[in-house]
């Protein structure tokens, strides 16, 4: 009640600082449509309810027209005029449409404190906290003073009357703060007003004596009468209480004559009710008793329900101090009962103080708590994903050891065949060595049929020795790898090749006829000795004994056979193949 109380009633004076013409706002038609809001906000905070209301009415049609800024700027001073006028429904509906649309944070926070302000005018306490709590975590998003400053000191004064001394002086500090910021006196006056009227709640003498000095201090150079009226009131409300009653007087005294001069009728009830309290310190208990109870009926006009449980108690020792037992009574019944309206008042707010901050809190858990629920779920669905990932890892890793496996597996099975073959063969020719040639052969033999006979041959380079002395080993060593070419195109699989002595080689023929061998060897003979390395002048030779096996006899006397036959070939001139039968004869 007490805020639009304070600045309802015109300052008439302050008219001529604006240097318009009060009287026809019709006049300022002209000006742009952002001066013309600027001086709507004016006239408001001046007090001139109705020139702002006109010059509203004027601007809407070409506001309309406006762009959203405009819009929403001409909304909030409408409703801070409805709201001042005591249309709070109108007023509070505008700020409704208004908090339905986008705005930004300043016009937001400014819709909210004026929401706040007129919810607590209607007595609507839940809501005024609402929006407060609202506004309050906005403020550090805009940079405002002015309107920081206004939300802060309005939030205070909510925040003291709800029992919350402590936040609520803190909020004033802060709102003193930014009005300092800004560079409006004004703001700076009623910033230090409020915390000095809330100082009044947990404060003791001396600061709230300084509060209040700094407070009218600082509305005298704004030049603001009304805010000025209400600190003189109180500061001789705190004198008086002091004991210090001239100066409490003095106080009272200036209050009364700034309450005349701007006509701030609804400041009197209380500055008198001072007045009254001082006359009865002063000892004159019928004149305290007579200005109190003149007040009892524009105390009631306006609600004022704490004055008013002073003034009964004030009726009620004055007539108790003149013996008037049952007036006394009387006053008493009424403070008991305007005191119990009074405490329900103050229950009431503090109840709707306690439900908001209540449902705050418990909405403040619930996000709390989803907060909660959606990091556990992203926590269970990251170790979801690293499970998977483990997963394709570990499979990664098993693939990879099997990759490796199989690779070692065939390196070793490379390997074995390698060294099989090292063990098998003959570096040089690649043919079998003797010791594997002779082993095979003689599976050979012991695995052969009846009937089916086995030839083996024994071949022997014709003066080897000469050739190694004539061109060298290397060249000796490549006439061996070609030797070996030869016999492997003259007698393929099944035939069996080996190297079995330095340029001496055998070949076992299954399964294959006398003639036939015979054929072959020969075949052969002629194409070595037809063989001419490129550096080699003289043609190679070479000597071939031929054994053929029809008894299934042991591969030793086949060799032993064989040999006698090769033996035969070198003593017989070389370059030529000697055959023998089972018994060692000469064959034809
Ligand atoms: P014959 O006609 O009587 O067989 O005469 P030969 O010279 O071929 O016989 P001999 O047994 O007297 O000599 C064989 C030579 O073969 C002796 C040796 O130096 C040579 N020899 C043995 N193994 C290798 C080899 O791996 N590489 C080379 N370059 N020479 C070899
Ligand atoms: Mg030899
Ligand atoms: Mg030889």
């Amino acid at each position: 009640m007490q805020l639009i109380q304070l600045v309802t009633v015109v300052p008439v004076f302050l008219m001529g600082l604006i240097g318009v013409n009060e009287t026809d706002p019709a006049a300022l038609g002209h000006l742009d449509v952002v001066s013309q809001l600027q001086l709507i906000h004016q006239f408001n905070e001046r007090g001139q309810l109705e020139q702002a209301r006109i010059l509203l009415d004027q601007l809407r049609p070409a506001v309309e027209q406006q762009n959203g800024e405009q819009a929403i700027e001409f909304f909030l001073a409408e409703a801070h005029n409805l709201g001042l006028r005591g249309e709070y429904e109108r007023g509070r509906q505008r700020l409704d449409q208004l908090l339905g649309q986008a705005l930004s944070p300043l016009e937001r926070v400014r819709a909210l404190t004026l929401a706040a302000n007129i919810s607590t005018l209607t007595g609507d306490h839940g809501d005024a906290f609402g929006f407060l709590r609202l506004a309050l975590p906005l403020e550090a998003e805009i940079d405002h003073p002015r309107h920081q400053s206004n939300l802060l000191s309005n939030a205070a004064a909510m925040f003291a009357l709800a029992g919350e001394p402590e936040q609520a002086m803190e909020l004033g500090f802060r709102s003193v703060d930014l009005a300092d910021r800004s560079d409006s006196l004004r703001a700076q006056c009623s910033a230090r007003q409020r915390l000095a009227s809330i100082s009044r709640f947990n404060s003791n003498f001396s600061d709230q004596a300084q509060k209040l000095n700094d407070a009218i201090d600082r509305c005298r150079q704004a030049g603001d009468p009304i805010f000025l009226a209400s600190l003189t009131t109180q500061m001789g409300e705190l004198l008086r209480r002091q004991g210090d009653l001239d100066q409490a007087g003095r106080f009272l005294d200036e209050s009364l004559a700034l309450i005349e001069q701007t006509n701030y009728l609804a400041g009197e009830p209380a500055t008198q009710l001072v007045r009254a309290h001082l006359l009865r310190d002063l000892g004159e208990p019928d004149s305290a008793f007579q200005l109190a109870a003149i007040q009892v009926e524009p105390l009631q006009r306006n609600q004022q329900w704490r004055h008013l449980v002073d003034a009964y108690q004030l009726l009620s020792d004055t007539a108790y101090q003149r013996d008037d037992h049952e007036q006394a009574l009387m006053w008493l019944e009424a403070r008991v009962r305007t005191g119990e309206r009074q405490a329900a008042h103050e229950r009431e707010r503090r109840l709707a103080y306690l439900q908001t901050v209540f449902e705050l809190d418990q909405h403040e858990r619930e996000i709390a708590l989803l907060r909660e629920q959606a990091r556990v779920r992203a926590l269970s669905s990251q170790a979801q994903s690293q499970q998977a990932y483990l997963r394709q890892l570990s499979f990664g890793a098993l693939l990879l050891l099997l990759i490796l496996l199989v690779l070692l597996l065939a390196r070793a099975g490379r390997e074995r065949r390698h060294f099989r073959n090292l063990s098998i063969r003959d570096s040089l020719t690649g043919l079998y060595n003797h010791t594997h040639f002779f082993a095979k052969t003689s599976k050979l033999v012991a695995s052969g049929q009846a009937g089916q006979s086995l030839c083996l041959v024994l071949a022997d380079i014709d003066h080897f020795k000469l050739i190694n002395d004539r061109h060298g080993h290397l060249e000796g060593d490549q006439v061996l790898r070609r030797v070996a070419e030869r016999l492997r195109e003259a007698f393929p699989p099944p035939a069996l090749i080996g190297r079995i002595g330095g340029e001496e080689f055998a070949i076992a023929l299954p399964n294959c006829a006398i003639e036939q061998a015979r054929d072959c060897v020969e075949q052969l003979r002629r194409a070595i000795s037809r063989f001419r390395s490129e550096s080699m002048d003289s043609s190679i030779t070479m000597s071939f004994g031929l054994v053929a096996d029809c008894d299934r006899r042991d591969i030793d006397s086949l060799r032993e056979l064989a040999d006698q036959a090769l033996y035969r070939a070198k003593r017989e001139g070389r370059d030529r193949l000697s055959v023998v039968n089972e018994t060692g004869e000469l064959h034809a």
